[in-house]
């Protein structure tokens, strides 16, 4: 298992995006941005361009975050996905699967499918009132259905039956988007190419001021931005893990939270931690 401890050290990190002072960034945020999503829309979405690039918040608060949260999650033990999988092809199709449902819903019937079909070839030459049947829990099941059978033969005709390791691969495949491609590519491949932006990291992203932005596509860029890439794979885990424990949608715990001195959900955008005064005599 690769070593996670000090992945978001302070200054380190392979980023090559020119960092602004924060009194510039309002003056060229917005051509900034306009070209940071051509930048996205050829695919140049690996920090490699040396564009300036508006961070949302100083780069030193945002790695005491996650230092904090991986003193919290990061047990060298964890599996470091919710989805069970062995192989590629499981990864890519629970992924897909997952998609407006919980993690353990499709656990609990990734066996059931992947008994009755564990290659590509399987499932692409599936009867398609079967597969529905099986992953009808899931919700969607039919343009689910529809996508991972359309997905296993694009496998077989365009890649010889393997899941492929390029970012513009993945996304050619049918329900493939970019929060499933980097998905695959971490866990299966331990490329990192990006950062999975689902609801949880949306919301917390958002709450711990690393985005302003609704769209996963900006998010993902602001966290791109804000962390070195060496932290991209682990931040998904991370903030889902606060998501789930503390930090909920409908009721925040932020009392007890451990980051309620660093989130500007609490001290305000971009204030200094409080400092406690002495008491008089
Ligand atoms: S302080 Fe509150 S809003 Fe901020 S991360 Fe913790 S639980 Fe979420």
């Amino acid at each position: 298992m690769r070593s996670r401890k000090g992945a978001c050290a302070p200054v380190a990190g392979p980023l090559t995006i020119t960092y602004l002072p924060e009194c510039n960034r309002n003056l060229i945020s917005r051509g900034s941005r306009v070209a940071w999503s051509i930048l996205e829309r050829l695919g140049r979405f690996d920090g490699s361009s040396n564009l300036p690039y508006p961070i949302a918040m100083d780069r030193e608060r945002a790695c005491r975050v996650y230092s904090i949260l991986e003193g919290l999650y990061g047990d060298p033990g964890s599996p470091r996905t919710f989805l069970r999988f062995e192989n590629p092809f499981q990864i890519l199709i629970l992924t897909i699967l997952s998609a407006r449902t919980t993690d353990r819903s499709v656990n609990a019937i990734r066996d059931r499918l992947f008994s009755r079909y564990p290659r590509p070839e399987d499932l692409a030459n599936a009867d398609p009132r079967d597969v529905e049947e099986i992953i009808r829990p899931l919700g969607f099941y039919r343009e689910k259905a529809r996508h991972i059978m359309e997905t296993s033969r694009a496998l077989i005709e365009r890649f010889g039956g393997r899941v492929p390791e390029r970012m513009e691969d993945l996304l050619s495949l049918p329900g493939v988007g970019r929060k499933t491609a980097n998905i695959v590519l971490d866990h299966a491949f331990g490329i990192h190419e990006g950062v999975a932006v689902d609801t949880h990291v949306a919301r917390l992203s958002r709450r711990l001021g690393f985005s302003s932005g609704r769209d996963p596509a900006r998010i993902e860029r602001d966290l791109m931005a804000l962390f070195p890439k060496s932290a991209w794979g682990n931040l998904n885990y991370l903030l889902i893990r606060h998501g789930r424990t503390t930090c909920s949608a409908r009721k925040p715990s932020c009392t007890t939270c451990p980051l309620r001195n660093l989130c500007p959900s609490v001290t305000g955008p971009f204030e200094k931690k409080p400092v406690r005064r002495e008491k008089s005599p």
